[in-house]
């Protein structure tokens, strides 16, 4: 079955969504606190401006109307380090030194001033010149005008400093962002491609595979739970395995799973010239037995033959029902000597074998038994290898011989 191929774009529009979430959220952050910002640093600009002012409005007030008034406006202003301009119409009446420059539209503001006054009692006319950055105060005084200015200059200033602290802001914030979504990565989307990759794996058969994330949380609950579930799958599999390759009433291999490891051996003793046994046995009798006892003591019997042949073979052997009660064993590594032994071992045990039924009777039995040995074999039919059933064969006609020959005994083929 082909799995469906994804596009793992899931990166790349978290990724997405995260950048454009960073760059609205620290934009109107920034609009947000600058507009706020420069409001306040022009409200308290202007405010610090006012109230100077109004200082130097209160000392012009206390000054005597005689004819050092004059020197009284000077020293208000130079107590505070003001220029100013004392002027009537267009005439300068009195002025610092050095002088500031009386703007374009003097004369229309300093009847602004004075009609400022009269109206609505306030001292001081203010204009503000956003091109030179100044703030232009016109205060009536006497008959005249007094004209002084200050700079906007610390607002610029301010502004400054208000956009290093906004830099260092942004820059904080996209580190953060950065760290976040890095453990964003780390904590989602790392486990997800883990588990991606585990399922591929398992797909093609690695069932003993398992996702190495041990966590805590809903992540960790996902990868236990997979990892729960490849187990079940894994033991499944086993078992199916076990069951493809086992002989239900015996528990022994079954045919098929003897003929595949018949093949695989004898290639081997092919290419590397092995010793390869095998031994075919048959209950003696046991149609008599089925009859006198019924299958179900039959099927005892065999179970009992089953697990006294494969307890005496070695676990290197391979022990197989071949049929009815016809059992086969493979010896790997084993010469014509030891395939006799062992046969005649097997056929010994099970002469002294009980086996004892459901109902509490004692049966016995025994077993006429063929033997081959692959290399003496192939070196006797004059050829480097043979058959899988030629091989098989030779075991059968030996087992018959068995059989002729009064049963209960091993025969080794004529063709060894
Ligand atoms: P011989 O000594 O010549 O081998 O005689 P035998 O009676 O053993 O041989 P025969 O081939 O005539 O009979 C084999 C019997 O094995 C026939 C059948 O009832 C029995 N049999 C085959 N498979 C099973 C099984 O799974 N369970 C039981 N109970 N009996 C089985
Ligand atoms: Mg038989
Ligand atoms: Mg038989």
């Amino acid at each position: 079955m082909e799995r469906k191929s994804h596009q793992r774009s899931l990166t790349s529009k978290v990724g997405l969504l995260y950048f454009f979430m960073n760059v609205i959220s620290i934009s109107l952050f920034s609009w947000v606190i600058t507009n706020n910002q420069i409001e306040l640093i022009t409200e308290n600009t202007r405010y610090q401006a006012k109230e100077q002012i109004s200082n130097v409005v209160r000392d012009l007030a206390r000054i005597p109307k005689d004819s050092s008034s004059r020197q009284g406006v000077a020293k208000a202003f130079q107590k505070l380090a003001l220029p100013y301009i004392l002027f009537r119409g267009d005439s300068v009446l009195q002025s610092s030194a050095p002088a500031v420059k009386l703007p374009s539209n003097h004369a229309r503001d300093a009847l602004a001033a004075i009609s400022m006054r009269e109206d609505s009692g306030v001292d001081y006319y203010l204009v503000l010149d956003k091109k030179l950055e100044m703030m232009l105060f016109y205060v009536p005084y006497e008959d005249g005008v007094v004209f002084t200015q200050m700079s906007m200059g610390q607002i610029g200033r301010r502004f400054k400093d208000l956009y290093q602290l906004l830099g260092v802001t942004i820059i904080s914030l996209t580190l953060m962002h950065l760290a976040f979504g890095f453990l964003i990565f780390r904590l989602v989307i790392t486990p997800i491609l883990k588990l991606h990759q585990a399922t591929g794996r398992i797909a093609q058969g690695e069932y003993g595979h398992r996702v190495d994330i041990n966590r805590h949380d809903e992540i960790g609950a996902l990868a236990d739970g997979f990892n729960f579930m490849t187990g079940v799958i894994q033991q499944n599999f086993q078992r199916i395995e076990q069951m493809a390759v086992t002989d239900e009433l015996t528990n022994l291999y079954n045919r098929r799973y003897f003929f595949r490891q018949l093949e695989q051996w004898l290639e081997r003793s092919d290419r590397y010239g092995n010793f390869l046994g095998l031994i075919l046995l048959d209950i003696d009798f046991f149609k008599k037995c089925n009859d006198n006892f019924g299958h179900v003591a039959g099927d005892q019997v065999l179970r009992g033959v089953a697990k006294c042949l494969a307890d005496c073979a070695r676990k290197s052997d391979i022990v197989a029902r071949y049929g009815g009660e016809e059992m086969v064993i493979l010896l790997p590594e084993t010469t014509l000597d030891g395939v006799v032994t062992a046969a005649e071992k097997m056929r010994r045990s099970l002469e002294e074998l009980e086996i004892r039924t459901d109902t509490g009777k004692s049966l016995r039995v025994t077993a006429s038994f063929g033997a081959v040995e692959y290399q003496r074999f192939c070196a006797h039919s004059g050829g480097n290898h043979s058959s899988v059933m030629e091989f098989v064969e030779a075991v059968d006609a030996a087992l018959y011989l068995a059989k002729e020959n009064g049963r209960n005994r091993v025969e080794v083929s004529a063709r060894c």
